[in-house]
């Protein structure tokens, strides 16, 4: 293992990947376990294929919204290559925003009927900006594989689609959920909690293993869905939406013809928007 090499531009990073097949972590930085848990899992793959293990550090201001929280995003890149130092072999942090936007951007990824439910009903084009800049990073970086997390479930399936009709030339990995020790799926954005708040934040993931349960012992999904924005509502959470779907597509459940399914759901706890799911129940 040799030390992380940290390069701002996509020209240098093609030269110092010359030809090696690349595992990649495409990450927004304030790195975590969670996001340190992606990246063991890509070194992994990149030791048993003789390749390297790249991230990406790039906070994407065309997946925010004018409200949202893109100013105080957090921000910690001398934490976040001390981490990856000795576990990466590189990081991409473009030293500009226009070394991914350098025209601006006129031309984007349009994102299906998926895109505009769950998360992209309160976010209007969150996953055309997540989309367009996986899209340029593939570009950039030119992965044999890529790693993403199961905490962002429908950025992954919508991914995971991406790839698939566009025939993009790169194989999609993904990991569990990493959880603080009460539950709580770690976040860059958990660091932004009011501490006093911090103990609720616990109750979103609550409330959907609650309702995962309950559906998965025949409770009909709108009611235990129901029940579970109202436990969140009490915890003195803003719902966005709490939804049973199914697990392959994201499609509406019950199903016919799917067997396993996912309950996600969005709230604000204070000024900050957690989410979370809870898949791998099977019915
Ligand atoms: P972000 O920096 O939030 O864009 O996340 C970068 C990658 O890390 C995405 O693939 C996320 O799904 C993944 N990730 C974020 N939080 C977690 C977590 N708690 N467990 C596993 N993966 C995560």
């Amino acid at each position: 293992m040799t030390a992380l090499c940290v390069v701002g531009t996509a020209a240098e990073l093609a030269a110092v990947h010359a030809s090696r097949s690349v595992f990649f972590v495409p990450t927004m930085g304030a790195l975590h376990v969670g996001h340190l848990a992606l990246v063991h899992h890509a070194r992994r793959l990149a030791d048993a294929a003789d390749g390297i293990v790249c991230v990406s550090i790039f906070v994407n201001p065309l997946q925010f919204g004018p409200t949202e929280d893109l100013a105080v995003y957090p921000r910690t890149l001398d934490a976040d290559l001390a981490a990856l130092d000795q576990l990466a072999d590189t990081c991409f942090v473009p030293s500009s925003t226009a070394e991914i936007y350098p025209e601006g951007q006129e031309i984007f990824i349009h994102a299906p009927e998926l895109g505009a439910q769950l998360c992209g009903a309160s976010r209007p084009g969150f996953f055309s900006g997540v989309l367009t800049v996986i899209n340029k990073l593939f570009a950039l970086v030119r992965p044999h594989t890529a790693v993403f997390g199961r905490k962002d479930f429908q950025q992954l399936v919508l991914i995971r689609k991406m790839v698939r009709q566009l025939h993009l030339p790169v194989l999609i990995d993904d990991c569990a959920t990493i959880r603080e020790a009460d539950g709580l799926a770690c976040s860059s954005r958990n660091s932004l909690l009011e501490p006093a708040k911090r103990p609720q934040a616990v109750v979103l993931y609550a409330a959907l293993q609650t309702a995962a349960t309950a559906i998965a012992q025949q409770t009909a999904a709108v009611t235990a869905c129901a029940a579970a924005s109202q436990l969140l509502s009490e915890a003195g959470f803003e719902v966005d939406y709490v939804e049973c779907r199914t697990k392959d597509n994201l499609l509406p459940w019950p199903s016919t013809a799917a067997k396993k399914f996912v309950v996600l759901g969005a709230a604000k706890l204070g000024s900050v928007r957690l989410i979370d799911n809870v898949a791998d129940a099977v019915t």
